[in-house]
């Protein structure tokens, strides 16, 4: 609907599309992402690649500052291969515009290149099968600041239990080289939730001043 198209694009928010052609799987910018992204493509490694539609690697900006990771493909990631799409995606970009960032200025990842079955959590066979995808990916990328979305995402990332409510609105350290990392409610658990969306605009700005701080700091 005209009207409707016109007020979610003012807000920033790109309207999804069921009826979109399957991207090339691995448009990566740069051909070493590109070689991982097939690699991806072509892992048999855990029981998920046998209910796949495709391999779901990562999209965005190879110079970025940010990088964001998430659980898992979802029903509309694994359709389209592309992270973060459908609902909590279109908050995610919400997300990202309130602090001036986009989806081409960022990179997204998940730690599963895979969608679990009916979104069930990800094993710990199919989590340690997989990182090692998104360890280098993280290598290539070189981020500045690391934004785990969800509980999952971070427990991987920190390797720890501890709760969501926990980790979040404090910086941590990822990896050996100690890049700063913040946690925060994954997209499609603000959708339920609501209320929690106020905290997750603490964790964007928390976001927002890191960046700026590296910037200043370079
Ligand atoms: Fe391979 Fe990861 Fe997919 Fe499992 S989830 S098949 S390890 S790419």
């Amino acid at each position: 609907e005209p009207h409707q198209l016109n007020y979610l694009f003012a807000l920033g928010i790109q309207p999804w599309q069921s009826k979109q052609s399957t991207p090339t799987p691995c448009a990566q910018p740069t051909e070493t992402l590109t070689t991982l992204c097939t690699s991806v493509a072509h892992c048999t490694a855990c029981v998920l690649h046998k209910t796949r539609t495709q391999t779901v690697f990562g999209v965005g900006n190879q110079q970025a500052d940010l990088m964001l990771i998430g659980e898992a493909p979802g029903f509309y990631e694994d359709q389209k291969g592309e992270p973060f799409v459908g609902r909590a995606g279109q908050l995610l970009n919400a997300m990202l515009q309130a602090i001036g960032l986009n989806r081409r200025t960022v990179y997204i990842a998940n730690i599963l290149k895979c969608r679990p079955p009916n979104n069930r959590d990800p094993l710990p066979e199919e989590v340690s099968q997989c990182t090692g995808f998104l360890t280098k990916q993280i290598a290539l990328i070189q981020p500045k600041l690391l934004l785990a979305l969800g509980r999952i995402a971070a427990h991987h990332l920190l390797n720890t239990q501890a709760t969501l409510g926990q980790m979040r609105g404090k910086l941590h350290s990822y990896g050996t080289n100690n890049i700063p990392l913040v946690v925060t409610y994954h997209p499609a658990y603000l959708l339920r939730n609501p209320q929690d969306k106020k905290k997750a605009w603490q964790d964007l700005q928390l976001i927002h001043r890191s960046l700026i701080k590296k910037e200043l700091t370079k």
